[in-house]
């Protein structure tokens, strides 16, 4: 059935049926059912005009996988799920989300560039622009999150790119996307967005007018935080140079990674569906707990952006942040005694995952810097998984009780 489906009626079909049969279209060697895994460096020829073709890109085919590896490539399903998924026309697959980013920037920025974004975005990202581009001459600012106002005024003054970060990791704070790619397409900014938290099922920036979308595709597109990996999508004319990029800087993906992600998103849609249902939930309670100071999520009406999450989301993602009052010496305290619960520098997947700040996105900052960005130590991250949403509450509940009895 999955590769006579016409690609026309899966653009059409729900998000749980397009994560299941985007990509999967191929006629794989041996009828297999499944992607194969082409663990191959190279790829061989007898016919040195035919191989010179495949090198030049006139002839389809495969010469060496830092290229381009069958189990990644555009039509052999990775690339195409996402493409399916985001709705975009191409692709790259790359080793780890942060060479996505990287690579993207690095692929559109040069010596005397403007960048425009927000000082949440993940703490690499960061690093990214705060110690690398300026290094190559690309000057950064970085606004306030919450200010459009000011995003849109330092947009104005004149930018090469714009890029978002919408939730953001791990404040859960949220821009207006098309509100912001109105201003940068008046200066003619390319518009990059980074949506591994909200996920193609929550949000397509691509609809909203953005250029690039990038995923950490270890997350929740993985989702069983077993391989690492990043995707870039848009247009095939902005891909083709973000291609060519990967094939110098050499940040492919493996094909073994790409076949774990292409497992992964397979159930992304049903993960998804119980995970933010289960986050709901987890965040009206922590607005209860006397021990937590602040509660973040795009789904709580008091977010102070939940009108333009509302408007821009499909459903408002698994993660979930809190303040614990009593901070660092809190959290010690409070995080072993989770019995459900991963506590790691990771997020997106099928396990509840806890981690601080601290130790988990802005690890490579200063407590001075993570102070500035208003990441108090208090600061933890929930990274909602699979299980039984009365379950994860009921943990969450002992852990807090413990606490109180061990504070006592
Ligand atoms: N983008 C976001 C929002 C992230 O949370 C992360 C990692 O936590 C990254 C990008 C980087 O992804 P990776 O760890 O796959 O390099």
């Amino acid at each position: 059935m999955s590769n006579k489906m016409a690609k026309s009626a899966l653009d059409q079909a729900g998000s749980g049926t397009r994560s299941v049969w985007s990509g999967e279209q191929v006629k794989h060697p041996y009828r297999a059912t499944q992607t194969p895994i082409v663990a191959s460096a190279a790829y061989g020829y007898q016919d040195i005009d035919e191989w010179y073709d495949v090198a030049l890109g006139a002839a389809p085919g495969f010469i060496y996988s830092r290229m381009s590896n069958p189990t990644v490539e555009t039509l052999e399903t990775l690339e195409a799920k996402i493409c399916g998924l985001e709705n975009a026309e191409s692709a790259v697959a790359f080793s780890t989300g942060m060479a996505a980013i990287s690579s993207v920037l690095y692929t559109f920025l040069s010596n005397g560039c403007r960048v425009v974004s927000t000082k949440d975005s993940y703490g690499g990202t960061n690093k990214v622009f705060e110690e690398f581009l300026p290094r190559m001459g690309v000057s950064v600012t970085l606004c306030e999150t919450h200010s459009h106002e000011q995003i849109e005024g330092e947009i104005a003054k004149g930018c090469d790119v714009l890029y978002l970060e919408t939730p953001t990791n791990p404040t859960l704070k949220i821009v207006d996307i098309k509100r912001l790619v109105a201003a940068a397409k008046k200066v003619g900014a390319l518009v990059i967005a980074d949506n591994t938290f909200a996920t193609p099922l929550n949000q397509s920036p691509l609809a909203l007018g953005v250029d690039i979308v990038v995923h950490s595709a270890t997350k929740f597109l993985s989702g069983h935080a077993d391989a690492m990996g990043g995707l870039v999508c848009g247009s095939e004319e902005l891909m083709a140079k973000v291609r060519h990029y990967r094939e110098i800087n050499g940040a492919s993906l493996d094909p073994f990674s790409a076949y774990l992600i292409i497992r992964g998103m397979k159930t992304l849609a049903l993960r998804i569906r119980q995970q933010q249902s289960s986050a709901q939930a987890i965040a009206e309670y922590l607005l209860t707990e006397t021990l937590v100071e602040a509660v973040n999520y795009p789904g709580l009406p008091s977010h102070p952006n939940h009108a333009i999450a509302c408007e821009q989301m499909r459903g408002f993602g698994a993660i979930v942040s809190f303040v614990l009052v009593g901070g660092m010496d809190t959290v010690k305290i409070l995080l072993p005694q989770l019995q459900y619960a991963h506590c790691a520098g990771n997020l997106g997947a099928v396990e509840t995952i806890y981690g601080p700040a601290r130790t988990t996105s802005h690890v490579e900052n200063t407590l001075e810097e993570r102070l500035a960005l208003g990441i108090s130590e208090g600061l933890v991250r929930i990274s909602v998984g699979i299980e039984d949403t009365e379950d994860l509450i009921a943990d969450l509940q002992q852990a807090f009780e413990r606490v109180r009895a061990l504070s006592r």
